[in-house]
């Protein structure tokens, strides 16, 4: 029994519904496909992930700015250039943008930004940071902790919602276990919990799970089937030059045909695909690399 006062389903068939923009919603029947490069690089590289993938279509753009790296000699993230950089993407393909905040002091700041704000696996359970988030006027994704038993991400949940803050989708990325020939566990059997005992929307990250590109897209549509409300997809333009989780990123031509296979597993779970340009404009815009 887990003790989430707010986070708890008290209804067999509530459902909370969290809007990310106008059009977008997840809970809803309709799926939220979330779709773009681990980190942003440049403009150019946004706007051809937001070209083409607006169309795909994905409901939603992420690329992380704040990257939590293993290795503080690698790649950090553009930090504020690249906020600018998913702010003018946003506005341009009139498409909602996910990012990672790590600390209390880039709340504001990504919140000012981006529609919805990521809390990455490693501070699933930094709860300063969770406590600051209930104060955020922005959704959260709130992804599993690398080792994360369901009790504690469900009471991470309950950290953001008690501090005020409705507004948390969860997503399960995979878990460590003793199997590395997988990057990590995807617990499809939490997905179905989480579903059952919250009434908060889940959603499944393939690619942080497999850390194969080849293994993701079978694995997004398992995550369908079993009843995910949505998915969070890593592609990039030239996936092997990608800057970090080259291994797991598709193509974006392979992004779009995974888009399209996942339609009729959707029809069969009743759920559908918010059709392109539905509440999405596509002008083409400078490129600037
Ligand atoms: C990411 O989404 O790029 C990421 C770092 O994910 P996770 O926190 O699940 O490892
Ligand atoms: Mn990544």
């Amino acid at each position: 029994m887990i003790n989430a006062k707010l986070a708890s389903q008290s209804h067999p068939h509530h459902q909370t519904v969290i809007k990310l923009s106008e059009t977008v919603a997840f809970g809803g029947e309709e799926l939220v496909i979330i779709g773009g490069p681990c980190t942003v690089e440049s403009l150019g590289q946004m706007e051809t992930v937001a070209q083409k993938l607006s169309a795909a279509p994905v409901q939603a753009l992420r690329g992380g700015v704040y990257k939590p790296r293993t290795s503080p000699y690698a790649f950090q993230g553009m930090g504020e250039e690249g906020l600018e950089i998913l702010a003018a993407v946003r506005s341009r393909y009139n498409i909602p943008v996910v990012t990672e905040v790590m600390s209390i002091s880039q709340i504001e700041a990504v919140a000012a930004h981006a529609d919805m704000l990521q809390i990455g696996s490693r501070n699933m359970q930094n709860f300063d940071l969770l406590k600051a988030l209930g104060e955020a006027k922005k959704p959260i994704l709130l992804k599993r902790g690398l080792a994360a038993t369901i009790e504690e991400f469900v009471m991470a949940a309950e950290y953001i919602l008690s501090h005020g803050n409705p507004h948390v989708v969860l997503c399960e990325r995979g878990i460590r276990s003793f199997d590395n020939y997988t990057r990590n566990v995807l617990d499809l059997g939490a997905v179905a919990a989480l579903k059952q005992i919250t009434h908060l929307p889940v959603i499944v990250d393939p690619s942080h799970a497999v850390g194969k590109r080849e293994l993701v897209a079978p694995m997004a549509r398992a995550a369908v089937a079993c009843g995910a409300d949505g998915l969070i997809i890593e592609c990039h333009p030239e996936p092997e030059k990608s800057v970090s989780d080259a291994r797991q990123a598709l193509s974006l031509e392979d992004m779009v045909n995974l888009v399209d296979s996942l339609k009729p597993v959707a029809a069969a779970v009743g759920r559908n695909i918010l059709e392109a340009g539905v509440g999405l404009k596509s002008t083409p815009i400078l490129c600037a690399a």
